[in-house]
């Protein structure tokens, strides 16, 4: 028995988690809430889990290093420091890939503060998967990882080059978004470092270019997604994103793992953003001292007996706000009111300053990125839409049902698999924890706004019903790291 296979679980497998991201010092979306959260709860189960991150200067700043590694890469940056810093607050420890040229930068993860990506992308995430493959390999000799799980097309080469090394350590690749792919040219090929029998379509060669995600997909041991029905829609055409046809090949490996909340971080009952934190008994005060700090925050005037409708979003065609804009005047028709947070797409952002201007103390908008507003906009708003086209799990709906704001979502993905919708079945069994639609349409959408309008005005006991169910739902990362954790079991037994 080799020293790998030895008694996986009681000593707790050693797992990497290879991100870009991780919150607080760098998110730009639920993959850094997920970084955040997931390794410490596998962590509470036994697991010994590391991270390895890039080296941002937000994270070098913030975390000291206890101990590093120098590695020769094989790149024209040449030599790479990995630093090994404990997480605040949990048991977890972090590599962080020193490399200011590439992570010493202003903007944002991926992009420049003009908005557009970074022209060496590919090589800044090629540096992070290299250093996440080394590690498998044992570049420190202290902690070996027995299994690697890479996050995101940013983590995507991993299992290409532990494949390249023969690592001998098995890997999972987790698809939090199919639609960001990291595809680059051909070109882009040669600074990777990579066998040059890998380009190919038997590889990471991707429609006359080269993808991350491919590569990820195609090399690694298993494959999960955050949630089963996203697991199941990204194997057919309408959500494959033009890679459908490679996950239907490994349908064997793939599976669903639904995200979790922190509840440090997102629960009304410990929440310090609010105005008054509250619990499934003290609903109506907490909600309406947030509500109250919402309406003076966003000019709302009287709001009558509708509800307030909000929204916290990057707004991209992912996540349907040009549905949600063409939605707006059935709202208001509806005696709703709505506030959003969010940014992305310009047209969406001129957009919703216009309707804002035309709805005056009914409709408002905040353009920009606010992680205390969004606590207000959860806790204070009656209702939270999430009309996404597509959504591989969404963490505002279940941030949402935690503070009792009733979601109204579309039935796709993760959404479809945390969202009850109240009906006349799901109302007398108390199921109901919300609304949901089915299609891409204004209309569509109009339709469980309504419903929820009226039952918000018609019946107020069974509104506070629907929010008692929607609060006591159990998203809790314990849940999901049991999955990860019979995941590893199974990987590691496989290999027996
Ligand atoms: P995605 O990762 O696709 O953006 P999720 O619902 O999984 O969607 O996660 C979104 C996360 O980002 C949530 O924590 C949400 O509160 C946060 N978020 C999105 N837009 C904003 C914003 N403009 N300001 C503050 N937080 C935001």
């Amino acid at each position: 028995m080799s020293e790998l296979m030895s008694d996986p679980m009681s000593g707790g497998p050693r797992v990497l988690h290879v991100a870009a991201e991780i919150f607080p010092w760098v998110k730009t979306g639920g993959l850094g809430d997920v970084m955040a959260a997931l390794p410490p709860a596998l962590a509470a189960q036994g697991v010994d889990v590391r991270v390895i991150v890039p080296g941002f200067t937000a994270l070098l700043d913030a975390l000291p290093l206890t101990d590093s590694v120098r590695l020769r890469t094989p790149f024209s940056s040449e030599r790479v420091r990995i630093g090994l810093a404990p997480l605040p607050g949990s048991a977890v420890k972090a590599y962080l890939v020193d490399y200011p040229a590439f992570y010493d930068r202003p903007g944002g993860p991926y992009q420049a503060p003009d908005g557009g990506e970074w022209g060496d992308n590919h090589r800044r995430f090629a540096l992070l998967c290299w250093a996440a493959a080394a590690l498998a390999q044992g570049a420190d000799p202290n902690w070996r990882p027995q299994i690697v799980q890479c996050h995101d097309w940013h983590a995507g080469l991993t299992p290409a080059y532990m494949r390249a090394a023969n690592a001998g350590v098995p890997s999972i690749f987790t698809v939090h978004n199919l639609a960001y792919q990291g595809y680059f040219g051909a070109g882009a090929f040669a600074d990777l470092a990579l066998p040059p029998e890998m380009f190919s379509v038997e590889g990471i060669e991707y429609y006359g270019g080269l993808s991350f995600i491919k590569a990820g997909l195609y090399y690694a041991s298993r494959l999960t997604t955050v949630s089963p029905t996203y697991a199941r829609e990204i194997q057919t055409p309408a959500f494959g994103m033009n890679i459908d046809g490679l996950l239907r090949t490994r349908t064997g490996v793939l599976t669903g793992i639904l995200n979790g909340v922190d509840p440090a971080i997102w629960s009304p009952e410990n929440d310090a953003l609010l105005p008054r934190r509250y619990g499934v008994e003290a609903v109506e005060d907490g909600k309406a001292a947030a509500k109250q700090a919402l309406r003076q925050r966003f000019g709302l005037g009287d709001m009558g007996d509708g509800p307030l409708f909000g929204a916290i979003t990057r707004l991209t065609w992912q996540k349907g706000f040009d549905i949600m804009l063409q939605a707006l005047p059935g709202l208001v028709d509806q005696g709703g009111s709505f506030v959003l947070l969010g940014s992305g797409d310009r047209g969406l952002e001129d957009g919703f300053r216009a309707v804002a201007q035309a709805y005056p103390g009914r409709v408002s908008a905040e353009i920009g990125y606010d992680e205390a507003l969004a606590h207000l906009i959860t806790a204070g708003s009656d209702s939270i839409l999430v009309p996404s086209r597509f959504e591989p799990c969404g963490l505002t709906q279940l941030y949402a049902l935690r503070y009792g704001s009733l979601p109204v979502v579309r039935q796709t993905g993760g959404l479809a698999d945390t969202v009850v919708d109240a009906n006349s079945v799901t109302l007398a069994d108390d199921s109901a924890t919300g609304f949901a639609f089915d299609g891409e349409t204004p209309d569509a959408l109009i339709g469980s706004v309504q419903r929820a309008a009226t039952l918000y005005r018609a019946d107020p006991s069974a509104w506070r019903r629907v929010q008692r169910n929607a609060m006591r739902r159990d998203f809790s990362w314990a849940a999901a790291a049991r999955q990860y954790g019979a995941l590893y079991r199974d990987l590691l037994n496989a290999r027996d």
